[in-house]
């Protein structure tokens, strides 16, 4: 069976492995597995209306109408397939890939990504000879306006519009040229927010700096931040706007674990209690700020989708990954850029600025090694660290996690690259750095040995 899915749909380098006959096969293999209506969005990438002309060519083969919502966040779209009965939805994107990339995301009927059962009847399908239906059945194709305002509108009506109105706050925003032009200024503006915006310039050059929003990245965003003297907070999002990370009012980088366990205690606090879902590899800093506001802590396996199940069958309240993926139950099932920076500004007006939180937060350390791991052995590996760590409190949730009564040690293999990662974590610096020392010897040394 072609593998076509990796962990964020199908990507690659456009007129190279992101071809044409790869996207019209994608349509029609779509579209055959599961027939009805397709609403269709991109980001802001130049290669977008080609991909996007492929995809909806195939579905329309196939019988399936197409639904075009135009440029505008990957949530956005998700947001307009829960709203709408169609039969699912079909983003263009390459996220925080290079502008040469593009890719192909599939959106379930629910608005949430597509579970691996659905990529995998997807791949399935598309191995076959797909047979076109008769002329006099095959699909339409109609420009749907609005879908990008809807996701705004539908966003302020989940926040404190008078609070933050009356706050009249300043911020910066980079939107990387990317999605997040369609609908984070105007966000901003409806809040009553005055927002100075970077690389909001959408049809120009894609991105405005490498896309993934890393502090070495975002230079340019915390010196605006400096240089504006009332800016309260730095905001950006990655190409398609699912993600979001946040700069403080000093103009300091926020990593995204901080931010997670700043709105996870934040929302937990506004509802008097409740669960919050995190994969394994999360730090604790989350579970310490939780914990102390009378929350509780769900881990995953790695992975968006994941934590969006688990956020459903536990009626958590709030997830997310430390990337700036983050999830709203109150709003939808899906990393939700917009409305991360809703619930900030909230955060920020009811508890305090993000630098004050920031510090209040108990400091983890981190360590995180890789290692060069030929696929075949991973799982080998696995097995050794297992056998070699007996009577030690283990979490089997992904890979193979470690719990100290001072730290913790994640060993797992990459799903993409040929890597074996150990990360390990404490309060104590030099107990991080020995725990992470100590299992990355273990690894090579089976690695090694076979
Ligand atoms: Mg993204």
């Amino acid at each position: 069976m072609t593998k076509l899915f990796g962990t964020n749909g199908v990507r690659g380098v456009v007129n190279q492995e992101m071809n044409v006959h790869l996207a019209l096969q994608m349509g029609k293999a779509i579209g055959a597995v599961n027939p009805g209506t397709y609403a269709i969005g991109t980001d802001t990438r130049y290669t977008c209306d080609m991909i996007r002309s492929a995809v909806s060519a195939g579905l329309m083969s196939v019988g399936c109408n197409v639904l075009l919502l135009g440029a505008l966040p990957t949530p956005a779209l998700q947001y307009y397939v829960k709203t709408h009965n169609v039969a699912g939805g079909v983003m263009i994107t390459a996220s925080h890939n290079p502008p040469e990339f593009n890719g192909i995301k599939v959106i379930a009927s629910d608005g949430t990504e597509a579970s691996s059962e659905q990529e995998a009847s997807i791949e399935e399908k598309y191995d076959e000879t797909i047979p076109a239906v008769d002329w006099a059945f095959t699909g339409t194709c109609t420009e749907v306006s609005g879908a990008a305002d809807d996701y705004v509108d539908a966003i302020v009506s989940k926040l404190d519009v008078d609070l933050i109105r009356e706050a009249k706050l300043t911020v910066v925003l980079d939107c990387t040229n990317g999605a997040s032009f369609y609908t984070s200024p105007l966000l901003l503006r409806k809040l009553g927010v005055r927002a100075i915006t970077i690389n909001g310039n959408p049809q120009g050059e894609f991105p405005g700096h490498p896309s993934e929003p890393t502090e070495d990245n975002l230079q340019d965003l915390m010196k605006m931040v400096r240089d504006t003297p009332d800016a309260v907070l730095g905001i950006a999002h990655d190409g398609d706007a699912d993600r979001c990370v946040f700069v403080d009012g000093d103009g300091n980088y926020v990593p995204g674990d901080k931010t997670l366990a700043i709105l996870a205690s934040s929302i937990v606090k506004q509802n008097g209690g409740g669960v919050i879902v995190t994969p394994v590899a999360t730090s604790s800093v989350i579970d310490d700020a939780v914990g102390k506001v009378g929350g509780e802590v769900v881990r995953t396996a790695v992975g968006s989708p994941k934590v969006a199940r688990m956020m459903m069958e536990t009626g958590g309240l709030f997830g997310g990954e430390e990337n700036g993926g983050l999830i709203f139950a109150d709003h939808q099932y899906c990393r939700d850029g917009g409305m991360a920076i809703g619930r900030m500004l909230e955060s920020i007006l009811t508890i305090g600025p993000l630098k004050d939180q920031v510090a209040a937060l108990t400091p983890f350390y981190t360590v995180k090694k890789k290692i060069v791991c030929p696929d075949h052995l991973k799982e080998e590996v696995l097995k050794y660290l297992d056998k070699n760590t007996e009577g030690i409190n283990k979490d089997p949730t992904d890979g193979l996690k470690l719990l100290f009564d001072n730290g913790w040690v994640l060993a797992r293999a990459s799903g993409t690259e040929p890597i074996f990662r150990v990360y390990a974590e404490s309060t104590d610096k030099a107990v991080a750095e020995e725990l992470a020392s100590k299992y990355e010897s273990m690894a090579k040394l089976c690695i090694s040995s076979m």
